[in-house]
């Protein structure tokens, strides 16, 4: 019988708790309990030495394979290529991008080493589906090792249009790794449109429909899939009592409004924009300044990357300048948590916050603002401020669409926010709900998987015993 096999840099274990701060482990984790299957990737940790053997944990009935990183391979593959160059590119911030030519080489010499560990586990009739842009290359690892299996790929984040590629030397390299995918799913029609036309200019495949490329051999599909929560069990979570202490005080004053947003500290996410909408909106709106506050968790991330720590430095002295400009508040303006909290205590958090605010600047969907809107008391729902650059924006329409770049877009939102009748706030809510109903994790799940097993046998590019060969010099490319 065939079964899953899901790669993704981060694996989600099974540990009771365990504290998500990321969307995708957050969602395969959701997906892949259904139908179970085999989880692979990263154990998160950094060994001194090279390692190729992956630990294994049964629970339920998944089966958890996990491999340390070595240091080097910990700082060219994940700090170096992918979150170097990969995450500004796709994010379209050129200016972060930092090409080094052994990165890239480290980059694929892991994309090889999780390609060997799927030859060893996985069955001819086993589907294959890969996640997000650590791992553009492994399916053209899996081909040169002779392997035939369907084999999908999902991205998570945003597909940049096609000229930002050329920022990036190996693009046509890259182009031609990402076309030994049988499926590509994307998050938007963006997205889609994006990716579609950078593979058929750079490669010049033959386009057959919107959706299928092909050159003389075999035929890729490149679909849009909307990745979605599991909105029932989120607001049954949100309903369930809890008695652990949240982070932050005074929830329930009824005098004031209170914004939650999540986030991790990632130049995508629009926090220092934020900051300055909050200065200019409490400078023009005064007394706003006892009546509505920020509550932001804000989870430090990527801190080896130098982007990132001083983004994080950056923001921390941003907040503390704005909290004292506005000090004579009652409590500070702008509340920071820094520690990721437990999936299920952000539920009650969302819960109690009148409105939510994602104000990124580019995010492929953006699992908070789903999250923000299942989580609401149906009778009572909270109001979400959503930021056009969102791929959720394109399923949310009913949200407050933001501009991350516009003060006044911003000033304007969180004005309407505030003031919005409890009528419009249910009846954006009920469109908001049903929205996620039509397209939950579920059928994210198996839309996707049902494609992938109607995609076209892929063609084998080399003979099983040149592949060995390849295998035994330790193939190197
Ligand atoms: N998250 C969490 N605890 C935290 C912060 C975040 O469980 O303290 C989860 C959050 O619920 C969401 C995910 O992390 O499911 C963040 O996903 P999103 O798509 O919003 O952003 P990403 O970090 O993937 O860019």
């Amino acid at each position: 019988m065939s079964k899953l096999i899901v790669l993704s840099n981060r694996v989600s274990l099974p540990h009771p708790d365990s504290q998500q701060a990321g969307g995708l482990a957050v969602a395969l984790e959701d997906a892949l309990n259904g139908v179970g299957g085999i989880w692979m990737g990263w154990n998160g940790e950094q060994s001194t030495e090279k390692q190729d053997t992956f630990d294994i944990i049964h629970e339920k009935n998944v089966e958890y394979h996990t491999c340390a990183l070595s240091e080097a391979e910990y700082q060219g593959y994940y700090c170096g290529f992918a979150n170097g160059v990969l995450w500004p590119l796709m994010h379209e911030q050129k200016k972060y991008i930092e090409f080094k030519a052994h990165e890239y080489q480290i980059y694929q010499d892991v994309n090889l080493k999780f390609a060997q560990h799927l030859n060893k586990i996985a069955s001819s009739e086993d589907v294959i589906w890969i996640h997000d842009y650590h791992f553009l290359s492994v399916a053209h690892y899996c081909r040169q090792l002779g392997m035939k299996n369907r084999i999908g790929f999902f991205l998570h984040i945003p597909f940049p249009e096609r000229t930002q590629w050329k920022s990036v030397k190996p693009y046509q390299e890259l182009a031609q790794h990402l076309a030994q995918y049988d499926l590509l799913g994307l998050q938007t029609d963006y997205d889609q449109t994006y990716c579609f036309d950078f593979l058929r200019q750079t490669l010049g495949l033959k386009a057959h429909d919107a959706n299928t490329l092909s050159d003389q051999t075999r035929q890729i599909k490149i679909n849009c899939y909307p990745i979605g929560v599991h909105p029932t069990a989120l607001q049954k979570r949100a309903a369930d009592s809890i008695d652990v202490a949240l982070p932050f005080s005074d929830l329930n004053n009824p005098n004031i409004q209170n914004i939650i947003s999540v986030d991790r500290i990632d130049y995508s996410k629009g926090l220092l924009e934020k900051i300055t909408a909050f200065d200019a909106f409490y400078k023009h709106y005064p007394d706003m300044k006892n009546q509505v506050r920020q509550l932001q968790i804000a989870c430090p991330c990527r801190l080896d990357v130098d982007t990132y720590r001083s983004l994080y430095d950056t923001f921390k002295a941003k907040v503390d300048q704005l909290n004292q400009k506005y000090a004579e508040s009652e409590s500070p303006v702008f509340s920071c948590s820094f520690e990721a909290i437990a999936h299920h205590e952000l539920m009650h958090l969302y819960r109690h916050a009148d409105i939510c605010w994602v104000n990124s600047i580019r995010d492929g969907m953006n699992l908070v603002a789903k999250e923000y809107i299942a989580a609401q008391d149906p009778i009572d729902p909270g109001v979400l401020i959503l930021s056009k650059y969102a791929g959720a924006a394109e399923h949310m329409p009913e949200a407050i669409i933001v501009d991350p770049f516009n003060v006044k877009s911003m000033m304007k939102a969180l004005n309407q926010a505030i003031h919005m009748p409890p009528s419009e706030r249910l009846a954006r809510y009920k469109l908001l709900f049903q929205g996620l109903k039509d397209f939950d994790i579920i059928q994210w799940r198996n839309h996707f998987i049902g494609d992938l097993n109607r995609s076209g046998q892929s063609v084998i590019y080399l003979p099983r015993n040149k592949a060995a060969r390849y295998d035994a010099i330790n193939l190197s490319i």
